[in-house]
Order: C-alpha cells, then sequence, then structure tokens
C-alpha cells in the first residue's frame, strides 16, 4: 500500500508519499520562516492563512513528482496534534477531504501525534526494537520518554519541559544576538545560526548548570533566556557588542542548554537502567537534534551508559511529512489509529503524549 503524509502543526506546511517499506516517492514541503521573521515568533493568523493557500498546491507537486496518481494512494495520515488549532485545522480538512474523494482499498484515515512521528521516524531506515528510550527536543517540547510498542498509550513520559522549549529558546537567543541581520543567516532558523556562529566561538563564560540536583528528568530553559539577555546588557553598557562577542556568547548558550539537557537525560538513563533494563537505545529527534555539538553530546552520554545513540538523517530531525506518513504505516500494519472521515475532532491541539511518569523520578 502507498501512503499520503500530510503535516502542519506550526509554521510549516508539508506533504510527502510513502510505500509499504517507507521508500520515499515524493516530499515536498513550504516553510514559512521568512513571513515570521520580521515579527519574531510565529504570528497564527499569518500561519493559518499560508497553511490554507500553500497545502493543497504542495499535494499537486507531490504528486507530479512522485509520477503517482490520488487513485494510488491506500492511507491517508495527518497531524491530528498538538500543534496550533489554526494549522492543524487545514492539514486534517485536506485529508479529510482526500480521503472522501479518492483512496483505494484498504481505504484508511490515520490521524497522528506529531510527537510520536518524531520519535519512530528513525525507524524508517533502522528498525531499532521496542521498547526505546527517546529524547525530543524541538521547537515547542522538550519529552523523554519511554515507546515501550507502538501508539500513544504505549508511551510513558518521564520527563518534560516545565517552562519553554530548547528551539524557542534558541530562537529567542538569535533574536536577541540579531543574528538574522547578517546575510550568512538571513534563512536560517533560531537554532540552525546559534550553531553556526557557536563554531567561531570561544567559551569565555561559565557553563551554567540548571537545577544541577534534581534527579527528575524535568527541563527548564527559561532561565538561560534570561542569562543570555544579562550577559549582552553588560557588555552592551560597556561597548558595542562585536560578532566575536555574540559568537562566544552563543557557544556559552549553547553548550549551557546542552548540558542541561544530557543531565537531565542521565537521570533518565539511570531510572531505566533499575525499572527498564532491557532497554539499550536513545533515539533522539525533533528540531534541536539536527545541532551537531547536541548530537556529539549525546552520543558520549550513551557510550559512557551502553546505550546507543539513534539519530534520524538530518532533514528528518525538523517537521516534515515523512515522519507522519511514516506513523501511517506503522499505523496501518498495526491496524491502529483508524479513524472515520465522520469522527467529529479531527485535530487535538493539546494532547499530552503517553502516561506521566515524571512524579515516578522525583521519588526515585
Ligand atoms: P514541536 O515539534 O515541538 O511541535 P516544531 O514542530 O516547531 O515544534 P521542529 O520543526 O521539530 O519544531 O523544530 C524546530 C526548532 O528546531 C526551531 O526552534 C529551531 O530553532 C530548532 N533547530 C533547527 N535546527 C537547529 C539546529 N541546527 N540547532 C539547534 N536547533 C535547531
Ligand atoms: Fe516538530
Amino acid at each position: 500500500f502507498n501512503v499520503l503524509g500530510i503535516e502542519s502543526s506550526f509554521d510549516d506546511s508539508a506533504v510527502g508519499i510513502l510505500d509499504s517499506h517507507g521508500n520515499i516517492y515524493a516530499h515536498v514541503e513550504c516553510s514559512q520562516l521568512l513571513h515570521h521573521l520580521p515579527t519574531g515568533g510565529v504570528n497564527p493568523v499569518i500561519a493559518s492563512g499560508l497553511h490554507k493557500q500553500n497545502l493543497p498546491p504542495l499535494l499537486d507537486q507531490c504528486f507530479d513528482r512522485s509520477g503517482l496518481t490520488p487513485k494510488d494512494i491506500h492511507v491517508v495520515a495527518y497531524t491530528k496534534g498538538p500543534g496550533l488549532g489554526v494549522s492543524l485545522l487545514h492539514g486534517a480538512n485536506l485529508a479529510v477531504n482526500f480521503f472522501r474523494e479518492n483512496l483505494s482499498p484498504p481505504r484508511l484515515l490515520i490521524g497522528i501525534h506529531h510527537m510520536l512521528a518524531h520519535a519512530l521516524v528513525p525507524r524508517i531506515s533502522n528498525r531499532i526494537a521496542f521498547p526505546y528510550l527517546t529524547l525530543l527536543a524541538s521547537g515547542g517540547h522538550c519529552l523523554l520518554c519511554i515507546v515501550q510498542e507502538l501508539g500513544i498509550s504505549e508511551v510513558i513520559r518521564l520527563g518534560s519541559t516545565l517552562d519553554t522549549a530548547p528551539g524557542n529558546v534558541l530562537d529567542h537567543g538569535a533574536r536577541l544576538l540579531q543574528l538574522s541581520r547578517y546575510p550568512e543567516f538571513s534563512e536560517c532558523s533560531g537554532g540552525q545560526a546559534i550553531e553556526r556562529i557557536s563554531l567561531r566561538g570561544t567559551l569565555r563564560h561559565p557553563v551554567l548548570n540548571i537545577l544541577p540536583r534534581d534527579r527528575n528528568a524535568n527541563f527548564s530553559f527559561s532561565g538561560l533566556g534570561s542569562s543570555l539577555e544579562y550577559k549582552l546588557n553588560s557588555i552592551a553598557k560597556q561597548r558595542i557588542v562585536s560578532y566575536q562577542d555574540k559568537a562566544d556568547l552563543a557557544l556559552w548558550f549553547q553548550t549551557s542548554l546542552i548540558r542541561h539537557i544530557t543531565t537531565k537525560t542521565q537521570n533518565g538513563i539511570r531510572f531505566c537502567r533499575i525499572h527498564f533494563p532491557q532497554i539499550n537505545s536513545l533515539v533522539v529527534s525533533g528540531g534541536v537534534a539536527q545541532n551537531l555539538a547536541f548530537q556529539k553530546a549525546v552520543t558520549e552520554l550513551c557510550r559512557q551508559h551502553n546505550y546507543t545513540a539513534v539519530y534520524p538523517a538530518l532533514e528528518l530531525c525538523t517537521d516534515n511529512a515523512v515522519m507522519i506518513a511514516w506513523a501511517g504505516v506503522e499505523y496501518a500494519n498495526a491496524g491502529i489509529g483508524i479513524e472515520s472521515p465522520e469522527d467529529e475532532v479531527h485535530f487535538i491541539p493539546r494532547w499530552k503524549l503517553g502516561e506521566d511518569w515524571t512524579m515516578k523520578l522525583t521519588q526515585n
């Protein structure tokens, strides 16, 4: 069977087609980054309008590139949540309408949890066995979970962020440093810009230790944003902030963020050692997982604990429709998540992943 995947959870529209083995026929996306950069942060009204405008032509383009026709599709998988309601709505509408008008048997409509799709996508090329631990670091989330089996009810949440998400704080940091003013970063996301400028930096400030004594696996990033602002202001009081100052600060900022994530992930790995000794891999995904310094630190952490770190291909770390279609392949094979177009609810903006065990780590 062939699966059409549709993603519109936040600010990127994407459409992709896979076969039942995960081979990609075509994948097209339309980033909204440049529309939102001037205002900093995503404007929901603009995001919604752009999804509405861009999704139908993306669908056509995807069929053109794949050489398939709508009759060749058997399963439609779309992002049901979590995300921005006014964005999710357009992907869900497209999915339901496409389902009604087209599709060959077995004719399946499947709503996908966006974060679980991030956690499943490495299986497209590396069929790591369940159960595994997963660290999802992205624009809106920071989650440490156990994926016991396929399906959101099979997920156990060991930790999540108490305030903002790592991608969001990196985007905020890039705005504070005004990185988009430099032509070399003008088309980069905040996280990418911080990663690139960090390569020219020297670590001149002590790396922050955020919540170092906590034994749980919850994350906190908002203090990091305030610290950057404070450091930047204190330099600005003395002199004009130079490119080199920014590179040094970016490196300090990125290193502190990575240190925090790895420290808390280590707490989760220690918990699993006792309660889930059969787990020996950590799947790392989400937009921030594209960061190579982050990957290096997480791989080293895993090496110390005899875990294997597994990453999706870099282009599948950030939002994409391949991961939604792939989750559709897995769900269709397992016969779960199947919906009817007549269902009342086709998108869930706030949708928690799995069972909450975060308190169990505190008691540990
Ligand atoms: P969520 O998945 O939580 O709903 P999202 O869908 O917006 O959020 P993704 O597309 O998975 O998130 O990730 C986008 C985030 O990843 C942005 O905040 C961006 O700055 C960050 N990011 C992208 N590339 C890098 C990089 N190389 N280093 C660090 N962060 C990065
Ligand atoms: Fe995402």
